[in-house]
């Protein structure tokens, strides 16, 4: 039976490596979840300086990665979503490029100084970070591993070390960066065309809920519906309860809370509850009238105006579409001139203006989904305390 188990210092039954890759994967993507992404990108939890070290360890022994690299990549991503600068759009780079091609675009971006020195402020710049995780010993780290595996189970310990190799890009490169931008389902009207690949996520810590995370950026809790679950923020409550982590901010609720709470602050509620209570509607209205669209049809009139910009067709084809169906301008119209509100007035005073102002000829559109959604909107924005609400609330 000694052919069953593992050859090196620990004669383990083989189906016990099994069990260590998904439980080594797991760490690591936690490690990238929430200390790169969550703590060092986006500043929204601030992680004990041991855990913080441990996950520095941990990504150099396993991934090889430079903390300063991930986060200016990230960051990038973030101000130039799915549009010509996104590192890795499949918007712009096609899904299969980003699938499976995920790691060379990432690298392509990391090796840009000028990406590094918009983007990589206020990473660690320690006498360990400059030698070795960001140094000439960054490569230490994984072979080290691979070493370090093969003593230990003989030379299935290089196949296991192959598999962890494989996982990171299979994992964050190619299933977050390329389907979260690609395929699953949208709570949020962010200018992107990010997606929450799954509503529950333990595969990519929480990362899944990808349009919940464009939509704010700056949560660290990734979950904003009832029966999304997010593992990452799961860890992080764990972590804070035992004074290992500090939140630093999370998201209000979701565009279930109460929308006249957030509604004059938040953008990106409003927008969603007009695509959901107006669009929709109003496109199933004209369907049912007669109107039969096409793929394209769907894809523009749903996509984020800001992204028509980069191409000449899509506007013309939108135009097209517009043009033939006036009831679908109206709502269309309506939806850029309210994005407009947030542009022009950095106070909320201005905004509350520009909203009363967008609501009075909305009532008078002629469209029935949007007189609905103006009238029910008015009355909860004439309560003067919701015009005060702040952007991004502070637990
Ligand atoms: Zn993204
Ligand atoms: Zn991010």
């Amino acid at each position: 039976m000694n052919g069953m188990l593992t050859t090196g210092l620990l004669h383990w039954p083989l189906w016990s490596l099994v069990i260590v890759w998904l439980a080594t994967l797991h760490v690591t993507v936690v490690a990238i979840s929430l200390y790169l992404h969550r703590d060092q990108t986006h500043r929204a939890v601030t992680l004990h300086p041991l855990v913080r070290h441990f996950f520095r360890f941990w990504i150099w022994l396993t991934t090889a990665t430079s903390t300063r690299e991930w986060v200016a990549v990230h960051r990038r991503h973030h101000t130039q979503v799915d549009v010509p600068g996104d590192p890795h759009s499949p918007r712009v780079f096609g899904l299969k490029a980003v699938l499976f091609d995920g790691v060379n675009l990432y690298r392509q971006a990391a090796s840009d100084p000028e990406t590094l020195r918009t983007f990589g402020h206020g990473t660690p710049s320690d006498w360990v970070e400059r030698v070795v995780y960001d140094g000439r010993g960054n490569l230490v780290g994984i072979l080290l591993l691979m070493v370090l595996e093969t003593v230990l189970f003989g030379p299935l310990g290089l196949t296991l070390w192959a598999f962890q190799m494989m996982g990171i890009p299979v994992l964050a490169a190619g299933i977050v960066n390329g389907l979260g931008h690609a395929m699953g389902y949208r709570n949020f009207d962010t200018p992107d065309v990010s997606r929450n690949i799954l509503p529950w996520g333990v595969l990519c810590g929480g990362e899944e809920l990808h349009n919940n995370h464009h939509a704010f950026p700056g949560s660290a809790r990734f979950s904003q519906k009832r029966g999304e679950f997010d593992l990452g923020w799961m860890y992080l409550f764990i972590l804070e309860h035992m004074g290992l982590a500090r939140i630093e901010r999370v998201s209000t609720q979701g565009p279930h809370a109460n929308p006249g709470q957030t509604l004059v602050g938040h953008k990106v509620h409003l927008m969603s509850i007009y695509l959901r209570e107006v669009m929709r509607p109003t496109w199933h209205m004209v369907r049912r009238s007669g109107f039969r669209p096409t793929r394209r049809d769907r894809h523009l009139f749903w996509l984020a105006p800001k992204l028509l910009d980069g191409s000449d067709s899509d506007r013309a084809d939108l135009d097209h579409l517009l043009a033939s169906e006036p009831v679908l301008r109206t709502v269309y119209e309506f939806r850029e001139r309210l994005h407009r509100i947030w542009e022009n007035g950095a106070l909320a005073a201005d905004r509350l203006e520009g909203l009363r102002e967008w609501l009075n000829q909305a009532r008078a559109s002629g469209v029935h989904p949007l007189e609905f959604f103006s009238e029910r909107l008015h009355l909860l924005i004439d309560n003067p305390a919701l015009a005060t609400e702040s952007l991004l609330p502070t637990r």
